[in-house]
C-alpha cells in the first residue's frame, strides 16, 4: 500500500531528524508529582498554574454535576445541547471580562482551538458578502498553532489577506495599518506567548485598533486565572477598556478542567454565535464540566485564589534570581512559563534525558512548535510546587549544564 510505505519512510525521517514525539502515559492526577511507568517523577511541565486540577472542591463540583446534570450532553449548544450550567457559566465569564469589555457577553466552547478557530473564521467572515470588500487580519509571529490554522482557515474562506507581525517592532505594523484600504482589519495575538512566556504589547496593539478601526483578538490562555489582581487575565492586569477586544480564555490551564471562552462586546459574540462551525457543528461539552469550572471560577477569584497567585510569583522570582547558568540563557519572562534556549535538537534530548535520569519530566519543545535551531526546555511552574522544589530544579540543570558542554566539548 502507498500509503503505509509512505507513513513509514515519513516516521523514519521524524525520527532521522530528532522530530519523533512520544506519548507518556500518567497513571495518577496531574500533580507535580506524577507516576509515569512506575516511577514517580517532579514534573515541571503542566499548564496547571494554580494547581487546581486535582483540588478536591473540583472534583466534589464535576461529581455534583454529573448527579445533577448527568454524563453527556446529548448534541450541539444550538440543538438540544445547551444546559442551564453552560448558561450560568458563559454570565459569570462574561461578569469577569465585563470590567474591560463594555456589553460583554461570553461563548463556552470545548476546547480553546476551536475557540480560536471560531472567533477568527467568523470575524473574518464578517465582509465576505458584498463582492467589493475585504479583510486584513494581522497575526503575530509567534502566535499558537490554533490561531495560525484559524488565520489560515479564513483565508480560505473569504476574501482575507493575512500580515505576519513581530510582536516587537510595532512600528512595522503600524506602517502596514495605516497604508490599508481593507473595510475590515483584525490584529490576532497571544496574550502571553506559549513558548517564550513574555506578554504581548497588548495596551500598545489595541492603540492601534483603535486608531485604524480594528478588531483586536487576544488569545489569553496562559493569562486567565493568573494575570490580574482578581486572576481575570491580562485585560485586568494591562486595566484595558474597549469594545474592539475579543477576549479568549482558556480553561484547561489556570482553571484546573476543560474548555474555552470567547468574551466580547454582545453583538459580535451574537455573530460568531450564528457562523461559527466548530461551535455549530460540535456536541456540547458535558454540562457536569460547565457546573465544575463554575465553581474553579469562584476558586480562581477567591482568597485562595489569590495565595495561589502569590505562591505562583514567589516561585518565578526565585527562578528568576537564582538561576544563573555559565553559557545557557533563560529568558526573561515574568510568567510562569520559563523557556531554556538551547539551539540545536539535539542538545535539547540531551538535556531531557539527563533530567529524566534526575527523576525530573519536563519536556523538550521542538520545531515546528517553535521556530529551527530555537529548541528548548519548557519549565512551567504550579502554585503547588515548593521553593524547595524550585531550588533543587536549579542546582540540578546547573549540574546538567556542566556536564553537557564538558561532553560536546570532547
Ligand atoms: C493551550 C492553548 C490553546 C488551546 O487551548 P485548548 O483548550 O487546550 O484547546 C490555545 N492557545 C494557546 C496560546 C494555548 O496555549
Amino acid at each position: 500500500m502507498h500509503a503505509l510505505k509512505k507513513a513509514q519512510a515519513r516516521l523514519a525521517a521524524l525520527e532521522q531528524n530528532l522530530l519523533k514525539r512520544s506519548l507518556r502515559t500518567s497513571a495518577s492526577p496531574c500533580t507535580p508529582h506524577p507516576t509515569v511507568d512506575g516511577l514517580t517523577l517532579k514534573a515541571f511541565c503542566s499548564n496547571d498554574y494554580l494547581g487546581f486540577a486535582n483540588h478536591p472542591d473540583l472534583i466534589t463540583a464535576l461529581t455534583e454535576g454529573a448527579k445533577l446534570y448527568g454524563a453527556g450532553s446529548g448534541a450541539s449548544h444550538l440543538i438540544s445541547g445547551h444546559s442551564i450550567a453552560h448558561a450560568k457559566l458563559e454570565e459569570a465569564l462574561a461578569s469577569l471580562q465585563a470590567p474591560f469589555i463594555p456589553h460583554s457577553r461570553a461563548l463556552f466552547f470545548c476546547t480553546g482551538y476551536l475557540a480560536n478557530l471560531s472567533a477568527i473564521t467568523a470575524l473574518a467572515s464578517l465582509e465576505n458578502e458584498s463582492a467589493s470588500s475585504s479583510t486584513t487580519i494581522y497575526s503575530g509571529k509567534l502566535n499558537h498553532a490554533s490561531l495560525i490554522d484559524g488565520v489560515r482557515l479564513a483565508t480560505a474562506q473569504t476574501k482575507t489577506n493575512t500580515v505576519i507581525f513581530d510582536h516587537h517592532v510595532l512600528l512595522d505594523l503600524e506602517r502596514k495599518l495605516s497604508s490599508d484600504t481593507a473595510a475590515l482589519k483584525l490584529i490576532v495575538t497571544d496574550g502571553v506567548f506559549s513558548m517564550d512566556g513574555d506578554l504581548a504589547p497588548v495596551t500598545e496593539l489595541l492603540a492601534l485598533a483603535e486608531r485604524y478601526d480594528a478588531l483586536l483578538i487576544v488569545d489569553d490562555a496562559h493569562g486567565f486565572g493568573v494575570l490580574g489582581e482578581n486572576g481575570c487575565g491580562i485585560l485586568e492586569a494591562l486595566q484595558l477598556h474597549s469594545e474592539r477586544l475579543i477576549y479568549i480564555g482558556t480553561l484547561g490551564k489556570a482553571a484546573g478542567i476543560s474548555g474555552a471562552f470567547i468574551c466580547g462586546e454582545s453583538t459580535l459574540i451574537e455573530y460568531i454565535l450564528q457562523k461559527a462551525r466548530p461551535y455549530i457543528y460540535s456536541t456540547a461539552t458535558p454540562p457536569a464540566i460547565a457546573h465544575a469550572l463554575l465553581r474553579s471560577l469562584q476558586l480562581i477569584t477567591s482568597a485562595e485564589g489569590k495565595q495561589r497567585r502569590q505562591q505562583l510569583g514567589h516561585l518565578i522570582a526565585t527562578w528568576q534570581t537564582d538561576m544563573v547558568f555559565s553559557c545557557w540563557q533563560k529568558m526573561p519572562s515574568s510568567t510562569a512559563i520559563q523557556p531554556i534556549i538551547l539551539g540545536e535538537n539535539k542538545t535539547a534530548l540531551a538535556v531531557t534525558q539527563h533530567l529524566a535520569d534526575a527523576g525530573y519530566w519536563i519536556p523538550a519543545i521542538r520545531p515546528p512548535t517553535v521556530p529551527a535551531g530555537s529548541a528548548r526546555l519548557r519549565v512551567t511552574f504550579s502554585a503547588s510546587h515548593t521553593i524547595a522544589e524550585v531550588r533543587e530544579l536549579i542546582s540540578t540543570l546547573q549540574q546538567i549544564e556542566v556536564t553537557v558542554l564538558a561532553s560536546n566539548a570532547q
